[in-house]
């Protein structure tokens, strides 16, 4: 499934999630909908229900957030920039450590998202799939006993690397600030991140721990 674009060496492995943790979503994402006449509010911590019509005041159905996200991964590269102080830290992570991106969007999407990421010095390999997160991580990982960590925003993805490959170092990061205060609270062993300027310490404290044993 991944042999062909993921090969891991002998050392730590980092898998991070790609929307609002290394390339900001929200932030652009709310921009592309002011171009279209319509908001995002930040009411809640989701998109259905919350993109409403400038004009009529109405809420977006299900089906056309749908065609607004599809529409913004299509144009992503005019709108996405990295998050602040990724391009740097995962540069300095990356000799010590394999990094590997997991985006949760449609795989048609991915050969967009691969150029997007090469333009802006994030040249780790890429998987895009739409499979919870937790087996994916574990198939990667398999039973190596080298040190992990897994970056997520949505605490879904990040209980489902928990249940499935439960000794990886669990950090949730999100972007927008404005939504990260509307987020529910992470559960006990998730470590939570305002920038990757903690995250790193956080991981290499995980991977100096694992040395020390
Ligand atoms: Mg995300």
């Amino acid at each position: 499934m991944t042999d062909d674009i993921v090969r891991l060496g002998q050392r730590p492995l980092i898998v991070s999630d790609v929307d609002e943790v290394v390339l900001e979503f929200l932030t652009p994402f709310k921009l592309f909908l002011e171009s279209r006449q319509l908001r995002l509010l930040p009411s809640s911590f989701r998109l259905t229900g919350n993109i409403v019509d400038l004009q009529s005041g109405e809420a977006a159905s299900e089906a056309t957030v749908k065609a607004l996200l599809d529409a913004f991964y299509d144009a992503q590269e005019r709108w996405q920039t990295p998050a602040a102080l990724v391009v740097k830290t995962l540069a300095e992570l990356s000799a010590e450590a394999d990094i590997v991106f997991l985006t949760a969007m449609p795989p048609r999407h991915a050969a967009r998202r691969r150029a997007l990421l090469d333009a802006l010095g994030l040249p780790y390999p890429l998987l895009a799939s739409e499979e919870p997160k937790g087996p994916l991580v574990k198939y990667l990982h398999g039973a190596r006993e080298l040190p992990a960590v897994f970056i997520d925003d949505i605490l879904r993805n990040l209980h489902s690397v928990r249940d499935h490959a439960p000794s990886c170092l669990l950090i949730n990061l999100m972007a927008n600030a404005e939504f990260r205060a509307l987020a529910p609270a992470p559960d006990v062993g998730i470590h939570v991140a305002a920038d990757w300027a903690e995250a790193a310490r956080l991981i290499r404290s995980h991977l100096r721990a694992a040395v020390n044993g």
